[in-house]
């Protein structure tokens, strides 16, 4: 079982996918709870060049490069083996966030596609849940994790206008795979989400 979280900024992903790990784990089964851009040393390294902000700034594409090696190693040595040893797999962003930055951003939806499938090799998600909140919302939230200690990255620095414009891209994913994706409102409280989030993954998974 494959199962990825997206969204924007501060809608509580790492948190999210910490208690759905937790919860599958109290059911006894193994879970590989992972991230993108990161995941193995290579990619861990890409993630902290590209959102440290302290090479010069990249174009998308050539961000785009980079992420999809990540992604392809993240594949290859992690998500792939994990499936295939029968093991739940949980990652904190995966393909969307991919077309809803690098894409928002403009970069040739052909180069996209023909990166993802490069990358990830056949390995698609099972079910994608899709935490939606506001984007002010969000930024407010990203801001205090970082008066919590958390340096701001890039990303989180841009303007309120993109962010939107990559909010509307991942619900448009969610539109156009409904099979896939399920939108969950974030704009609640993390037990709430936490609640939400479960009663999904019980759903799609009753066997
Ligand atoms: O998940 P997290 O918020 O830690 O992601 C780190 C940053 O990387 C985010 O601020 C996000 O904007 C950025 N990112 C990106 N393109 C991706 C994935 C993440 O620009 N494909």
């Amino acid at each position: 079982r494959f199962i990825t979280f997206e969204g924007g900024e501060g809608a509580g992903k790492s948190t999210q996918i910490k208690r759905l790990a937790a919860r599958l784990r109290e059911k006894g089964l193994v879970v590989v709870l992972t991230r993108e851009p990161g995941g193995t040393t290579l990619a861990e390294s890409v993630r902290a060049f590209i959102l440290s902000g302290a090479a010069e700034p990249l174009g998308p594409e050539a961000e785009m490069v980079l992420f999809a090696a990540a992604r392809a190693d993240h594949v290859d040595r992690v998500i792939g083996p994990a499936l295939a040893r029968g093991e739940w797999v949980l990652c904190d962003r995966f393909i969307d966030s991919t077309r809803a930055y690098q894409g928002g951003d403009g970069v040739d939806p052909d180069l996209l596609n023909g990166l993802e499938a490069l990358a990830i090799d056949g390995v698609r998600p099972d079910l994608t849940l899709m935490l939606d909140l506001p984007v002010e919302i969000g930024l407010a939230r990203a801001a205090r994790r970082r008066d919590d200690g958390d340096a701001p990255d890039r990303f989180e620095r841009e303007t309120v206008e993109r962010h939107e414009r990559r909010r509307q891209v991942f619900l448009s994913i969610a539109t156009a795979n409904p099979d896939r994706c399920v939108v969950i409102d974030a704009n609640r409280s993390e037990e709430e989400v936490a609640e939400a989030v479960w009663q999904v993954v019980l759903k799609r998974f009753a066997d």
